[in-house]
């Protein structure tokens, strides 16, 4: 493999298991790269291999700024300043102009200072338009930042991350990631998103990362530039995120902030400590709370609990059932549930990356009716011709005695809905696991299913018989369906 160069081995949604190459090394994706801080080093870069660390960020701008660190940077190289000789990406000081409203370097000399320094992937200097930013502006910074990376690219051959821009605007990330990619990256990150995951507006990221991975090249890696939070890890993977950077190890720890895969929790409301890393076992809440190493020893559990949930999503990768775990950290939070929503609202392009042949389908809440597999069987009904005289069922005691009667028999499985008897041991159906007594979601879905089954137009004069069981008394989808079988009855 050449520097640069991504490959994908396991699939799972728009999530991938991939292998970056660079100069440092290879990296397996997904990877969050904790962020190096060069002035405050609360956690040694040299330990951050303990935790699983393949990759380290920090930012070029700040060793820029500090003539100590510039001059052993530029004479020794950006590994032996940080003391890692691992994979590095460095930022160009793009977050410092979105905080400042400008900073003392041009686009041209962080870049040629990023190269000289031996980072092993380098930022040009965007314009990070905050979300929400009048389209106008947002556009004509946009253009601006396209300006940037062609002068970046032209300047050098290094592995250069190119970031999509376009504030909140659709189409704008459509555009810039059109634009960026023609240009042509090592590395496509999406920036200025964290005002959004700040204020918990997953529906508004969720639509950001759609928009910009519609016109990215699917075989390339994509960084969610300041997602570091292991609740939000699953959501962006399913998206088609790779590369991760978390300053939030740090700056958590240092208000207090114990990091859960399921949410933050301050310190001083602990009585436990829900967590099995070496410094939960060590120390109780209060012994960690008045402890004179608590930034770094809070910093170390941070640190665990994010690589944990990585690995984590990479065995689920493997097994195919990232879906079900982002439905899991999904519903910890209410805005992560309609970040959910959002994001199987957008089926159609996770459909046209998940691979068919997948882990067992568990159905564990109301959001998994909303899972892409039951979209795509949905879709596979609305082809399902049929002829002569059908029975739909619900159980297994409606066709005990009827087979003969009928040309076809069916029986429903929520979420999904009907499927024929000969289809029962393949995926998905075949290899679901739903609990009988079934939420109002899932009886919507099945009643969905058998609809869909029953208005085909091929179907017109097809004898459908619908037989359903107490738990579809009463759903108004029955009353529905009634209109378009030849008989109906609760049973
Ligand atoms: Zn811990």
């Amino acid at each position: 493999m050449s520097s640069g160069s991504f490959e994908i081995t396991v699939k799972d949604a728009m999530g991938r298991i991939g292998k970056l190459q660079t100069p440092h090394g290879v990296v397996e994706t997904p990877a969050v790269m904790p962020v190096i801080n060069s002035r405050l080093n609360t956690v040694p870069s040299s330990e951050m291999r303990k935790y699983g660390a393949e990759m380290l960020m920090t930012n070029s701008y700040i060793i820029y700024r500090d003539e100590e660190m510039k001059g052993k940077a530029l004479s020794g190289g950006v590994h032996n300043l940080l003391g890692w000789d691992g994979a590095l990406m460095t930022d160009s000081g793009s977050y410092q102009l979105s905080v400042y409203g400008g900073i003392e370097v041009t686009n041209s000399e962080i870049v040629e200072f990023q190269e000289k320094i031996g980072s092993d992937i380098a930022v040009a200097l965007d314009i990070p338009t905050p979300p929400y930013a009048e389209y106008g502006r947002a556009k004509s910074d946009l253009e601006e930042t396209i300006i940037r990376l062609k002068e970046a690219r032209d300047q050098t051959d290094m592995m250069l991350a190119g970031t999509v821009q376009g504030s909140t605007h659709p189409d704008l990330r459509e555009f810039s990631a059109r634009e960026t990619a023609r240009i042509g990256f090592e590395l496509y990150p999406i920036g200025a998103v964290v005002p959004l995951m700040e204020s918990y507006r997953y529906r508004d990221l969720v639509d950001v990362i759609v928009a910009s991975k519609k016109a990215l090249p699917p075989c390339s890696p994509v960084h969610l530039f300041g997602a570091g939070h292991p609740m939000l890890l699953p959501l962006a993977v399913m998206l088609g995120c790779d590369l991760f950077d978390s300053a939030a190890y740090a700056l958590y720890a240092r208000d207090n902030r114990y990091i859960t895969a399921d949410g933050t929790y301050h310190l001083k409301n602990l009585k436990y400590l829900p967590c099995s890393c070496p410094v939960c076992l060590s120390y109780t809440p209060e012994e960690l709370m008045q402890s004179e190493g608590r930034l770094k020893l809070l910093s170390e559990h941070n640190l665990y609990v994010t690589f944990e949930e990585v690995r984590r999503i990479k065995q689920a990768i493997r097994e195919g059932n990232l879906v079900e775990l982002v439905e899991r950290r999904c519903t910890s939070h209410p805005s992560l549930v309609e970040g959910f929503r959002r994001a199987v609202d957008n089926r159609g392009i996770i459909e046209a990356y998940d691979p068919i042949s997948k882990g067992t389908f568990f159905y564990s809440s109301p959001l998994s009716a909303m899972r892409p597999e039951v979209e795509r069987y949905h879709g596979r009904l609305g082809r399902m011709q049929l002829s002569g005289k059908v029975l739909v069922a619900t159980r297994k005691s409606h066709i005990k005695g009827w087979r003969g009667e009928y040309d076809h028999v069916m029986l429903v499985r929520p979420p999904f809905g009907p499927y024929p008897l000969e289809l029962k041991e393949t995926y998905p159906i075949g290899q679901s696991e739903v609990p009988y007594t079934v939420d109002n979601e899932g009886i919507t879905s099945a009643l969905n299913g058998v609809l869909r089954l029953v208005t085909i137009e091929a179907n017109t004069n097809v004898e459908f018989t619908f037989k359903y069981d107490g738990r579809f008394d009463g759903h108004p989808l029955i009353e529905e369906i009634r209109c378009h079988v030849r008989n109906i009855e609760s049973a």
